[in-house]
């Protein structure tokens, strides 16, 4: 069972998902959860941001495809339908969170990805998606998703009260813990299951937000902690 914070491949991240992940927004792969892919390469395409204490994610939607007569997609509007009429990822993703807004049932739940090197990703956890809008920025319209943190997947499927110690960690933390550990736990060395801990769990106080409270470990001695902690 996969948890916030663990450290996945490419090939990882798709055998979980049952599919070659291929676009940042999917939703409804085999109509059950929708997966968000975030990318935080230096000029990354999209502006993505945390708010609410670590627990909200602020996604930003997908731009038109490079096409001859859109050979810039960052100056177009960002679309809700594609030509054919069809709702593209934006129009789907927007139509789920109004969905969620009139009507109080369940939310669209989302798995969100972020890579921060070349086949290196972090699964973020599972959101609910509870908002969709549009804003002008640079002279066009984009799509802003609000996604807020709900746990694990165990705890949904089970109606398990929601455990709030899940924090994301924003991925200039992810990326600078990776570079002092260097790819490593910082335990044993081990380059397998890495995850990125909190060295003060958040539910005792600890920050998600400064690097100095955030260690990689393997998943043996992530585990052996957790005992030692509970
Ligand atoms: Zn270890």
């Amino acid at each position: 069972m996969i948890k916030p914070g663990d450290v996945i491949s490419y090939l990882e991240m798709c055998r979980q998902e049952g599919v070659n992940l291929q676009r940042g927004m999917n939703f409804r792969l085999h109509g059950r959860f929708t997966v968000i892919l975030m990318s935080v390469r230096r000029g990354a395409p999209y502006v993505d941001r945390i708010e609410g204490n670590g627990r909200v994610l602020i996604y930003e939607g997908h731009d038109v495809p490079r096409t001859k007569s859109m050979p810039d997609p960052k100056r177009g509007d960002q679309p809700m339908a594609n030509p054919s009429g069809s709702p593209t990822q934006n129009g789907l993703f927007q139509q789920a969170a109004i969905k969620y807004k009139r009507n109080p049932g369940p939310p669209e739940l989302v798995k969100v990805y972020e890579k921060i090197y070349s086949g290196i990703w972090v699964y973020n956890g599972l959101f609910k998606l509870v908002d969709a809008w549009q804003e002008v920025c640079n002279a066009r319209k984009v799509f802003k998703f609000k996604l807020e943190m709900v746990g694990d997947i165990e705890q949904v499927e089970t109606k398990e009260k929601e455990i709030d110690h899940s924090r994301l960690i924003p991925a200039s933390v992810k990326l600078e813990v990776w570079k002092r550990d260097k790819g490593r736990c910082v335990e044993c060395g081990s380059r397998d299951n890495l995850h990125f801990d909190h060295v003060i769990p958040y539910s005792k106080g600890g920050s998600s937000l400064v690097a100095e409270n955030i260690q990689l470990l393997c998943a043996r001695h992530n585990l052996a902690k957790r005992d030692r902690i509970e």
